[in-house]
């Protein structure tokens, strides 16, 4: 059984006591969820993630080992975060991720979720549930396996299939996400749907969002609305929406499925953001803090830390940097996305 000590060198075991005052940003939204990257690696090309042109292969510097992932997890508990998702880049990639996973749970009672691609889930969830993972969201972008290879670039959509079953079998909650790509893969929206209303899943639709390199334009983006309107057809029943959950638990619309415990959703990034209420910060696998997805200025946390910046030092320098967070991403001012970075780098 995995225990968070022994996951930890004693240098690096700090008590760190959770501070009065909570994480705000500079528009006194209060800041509550990380995402924390483990690794840029991806063992998928998925069309829309990554890159074909403008961005380099990997970012300069070092991954942050998993005793600098847990110490800067734990800098961000002590500050009120309540609930951090492990992401990537593949974060099943890293063979030590049931150890990461086991370092952070107990810091926010077990709300510890990960992003996955599914490819090593059959074989590993099992180990994650007993390291204190709760839940899982796992990207599945097709029903159909031409259509899974066409657009990841591997023929795995059975391993993926399989790794979902077993999150289920080991007790994890488990969601889909699907990105939308038309001309891709908008012939599998009612797929997936009947598949949510078969298996009693949660299917997520993401519209597709612009990164340089990653192909986005007009004629690949499929608002909400539309998929919306594409499940409410393929079904032929009405879809009933649930009112909204808080965002800790995500920013989807969600829509109850008749007759099913199944569910759909959608993430409407582009044609109706929710930056008023954002509640994220994200901390890349370099150790960069960011506080918005598509672009802003990375601010290191790794190397203060590698140079035994106190608690109390990268407290502050998070807290400064939180105040600086856009009140909305740069499209909504027609501004591009993260010139130079993939999605990859900065953690889905
Ligand atoms: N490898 C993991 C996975 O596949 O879930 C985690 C990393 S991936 C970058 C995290 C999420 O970002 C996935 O759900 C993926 O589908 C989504 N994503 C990546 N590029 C996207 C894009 N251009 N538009 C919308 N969602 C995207």
């Amino acid at each position: 059984m995995l225990s968070p000590q022994s996951s930890l060198t004693p240098s690096l075991q700090p008590r760190m006591l959770r501070v009065k005052e909570g994480l705000k940003d500079g528009l006194e939204r209060e800041i509550t969820y990380l995402r924390l990257s483990v690794t840029e690696q991806c063992n998928l090309a998925c069309v829309y993630c990554k890159p074909r042109t403008g961005v380099p292969e990997r970012t300069p510097g070092p991954t942050m080992d998993r005793h600098e992932v847990i110490h800067l997890a734990k800098v961000f508990t002590s500050l009120g975060i309540r609930k951090v998702r492990l992401t990537g880049g593949e974060p099943m990639l890293r063979r030590d991720l049931e150890l990461i996973v086991a370092g952070i749970s107990p810091e926010v009672e077990g709300r510890v979720h990960l992003t996955t691609n599914g490819i090593h889930l059959a074989r590993r969830a099992r180990g994650l549930r007993d390291a204190g993972l709760s839940g899982i969201n796992v990207s599945l972008d097709a029903a159909d396996r031409a259509t899974f290879q066409r657009l990841t670039g591997k023929d795995a959509l059975g391993r993926v299939l399989a790794g979902i079953e077993a999150a289920r079998a080991a007790g994890l909650k488990a969601k889909l996400n699907t990105v939308v790509l038309k001309g891709w893969n908008d012939d599998q929206i009612v797929p997936l749907a009947r598949l949510a209303r078969t298996e009693g899943l949660q299917v997520r639709f993401i519209e597709f969002m612009p990164y340089q390199g990653n192909g986005w334009g007009q004629a690949q983006f499929m608002p909400a609305a539309e998929i919306l309107a594409q499940i409410q057809e393929g079904l032929g029943d009405p879809l009933e929406e649930e009112p909204p959950v808080g965002l800790e638990e995500g920013p989807a619309r969600l829509f109850k499925i008749a007759g099913s415990t199944g569910k759909v959703g959608v993430i409407s990034t582009l044609s109706a953001d929710f930056c008023e209420h954002c509640n994220r910060v994200r901390l890349t696998s370099r150790g960069a803090l960011r506080t918005c997805l598509f672009g802003d200025r990375p601010v290191d946390l790794l190397e203060p830390l590698r140079n035994h910046a106190s608690h109390e030092d990268l407290v502050r320098l998070i807290r400064e940097t939180l105040r600086e967070k856009q009140d909305c991403h740069p499209m909504r001012r027609g501004e591009p996305a993260q010139p130079g970075t993939g999605m990859w780098q900065v953690g889905g």
